[in-house]
């Protein structure tokens, strides 16, 4: 049978880690990967993740199996973070969460639920976006379309262009935004902006798909979140939410995120809900423990709550500080045309550097950053802005 199976070429980024790996410069620096890592080069491991680990293991319980849709105290939870605990829509009994594997699982989970309501719909994704968009929404069978959203003259959103992309679509198609923190630009929406493109979506009667993936990563939780609280003021009544914890609890591993899809009234949030059930049922039965345990435990906790918040809030600082120096640096080493960067959002950045840049800075320096020109500045250190920037100045200017 596998005797004349296609072989598939591998994740461009994860071949990219490969190339870095056996980099055997001592100066290598890898800018290509989606993960934020410490002053030292690490993975962080959250102080309240670490503390509610170990009470958890003084407390160890036999493991059962979880409901289909997830821990209940992580569900909860989970919802008040993302639309605020004095949502109306909580209030209502409107919003329906459930348990994914990481914010992919609430991807495809959400991209199965909306193929099975919406058969006919398209599914329109910003240009760019995440690579996985494409492929997930695709391997649920959606046709994917686009709508324009980068400006690679200004390194910001062409909004002009996006609100009449987005104004031509077909009723009911799904549109997936980014809530914060866009991936791969770093380009976000302001909040005016956002309740201009809510106003658009609901009287086009387009379907929000919110990818908010890095909730806390640049302004707050709170304001991260407003594009969830705007769409829902908007008075759009049904759309879906998928969120991740990979990020904003350094918990990548574990494979916690959650889908939340908020109805019309409470009697359609449980029959969605029913819905939802019925295909995480027939993909992996019901979702694995510790990673909700972990989460439910910190967020439900004030003290453990307070000590991840204040982390959050350091993640969010060093990144800004990053971005700051690196403009800093440039400036200094000659290239003072990236002051851009300092007005992206989150862990990456278009940084405008082509592809023949970005070779180069790959050949010459054991620099490695994506093709399309995205860096990691969450990957940056002190350490090595100095080197980073005097390679991107010299790249920039020949
Ligand atoms: N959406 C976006 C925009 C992302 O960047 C990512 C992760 N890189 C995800 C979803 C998936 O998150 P997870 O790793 O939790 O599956």
């Amino acid at each position: 049978f596998f005797a004349n199976v296609e072989l598939v070429p591998g994740d461009p980024i994860l071949g990219l880690t490969e190339a870095y790996n056996a980099d055997s410069r001592p100066t290598k620096v890898n800018l290509g990967v989606g993960i934020y890592y410490d002053e030292s080069g690490r993975i962080p491991l959250l102080r309240a993740v670490k503390q509610i680990e170990q009470q958890l293991a003084t407390d160890a319980k036999p493991r059962g199996y979880l409901p289909i849709d997830g821990l209940p105290a992580y569900t909860q939870a989970t919802r008040e973070l993302v639309f605020g605990k004095d949502s109306p829509l909580l209030a209502a009994g409107r919003v329906a969460t459930s348990q994914t594997i990481g914010g992919s699982g609430a991807l495809r989970v959400g991209a199965d639920l909306l193929h099975k309501l919406l058969p006919h719909a398209t599914i329109a994704i910003s240009n760019p976006s995440w690579e996985n968009h494409r492929a997930v929404f695709g391997a649920a069978g959606f046709e994917v379309v686009e709508y324009s959203y980068f400006d690679a003259a200004t390194h910001g959103v062409d909004f002009d262009a996006m609100l009449a992309d987005l104004g031509k679509l077909q009723p009911g198609t799904v549109v997936l935004l980014h809530a914060c923190c866009h991936n791969p630009t770093g380009a976000d929406l302001t909040v005016d902006q956002w309740k201009q493109v809510a106003a658009l979506l609901k009287d086009r009667q387009l379907f929000p798909f919110i990818d908010m993936a890095y909730q806390g990563f640049d302004k707050g939780i709170e304001q991260d979140g407003a594009a969830v609280r705007i769409i829902a003021e908007a008075g759009i009544d049904s759309f879906v939410v998928a969120n991740s914890y990979s990020k904003s609890f350094s918990l990548y591993g574990e494979r916690i995120g959650a889908l939340s899809v908020v109805a019309p009234d409470a009697n359609a949030a449980k029959a969605v809900q029913s819905q939802v059930k019925r295909i995480i049922r027939t993909i992996y039965s019901s979702p694995s423990n510790h990673g909700a345990a972990l989460v439910a435990g910190v967020l439900n906790s004030v003290e453990l709550r307070q000590l991840w918040e204040a982390e959050l809030t350091e993640m969010r600082e060093r990144i800004h500080a990053l971005r700051n120096g690196l403009v800093e640096k440039l400036v200094a080493a000659g290239a003072p045309g990236f002051a851009f960067i300092n007005d992206q959002a989150g862990m990456f950045s278009y940084s405008g550097l082509s592809r023949a840049q970005v070779d180069r800075l790959r050949d010459e320096y054991g620099i490695y950053a994506v093709g399309t020109g995205r860096i990691c500045v969450a990957a940056l250190s002190q350490n090595n802005l100095d080197y980073v920037a005097q390679a991107v100045a010299k790249v920039a200017k020949a």
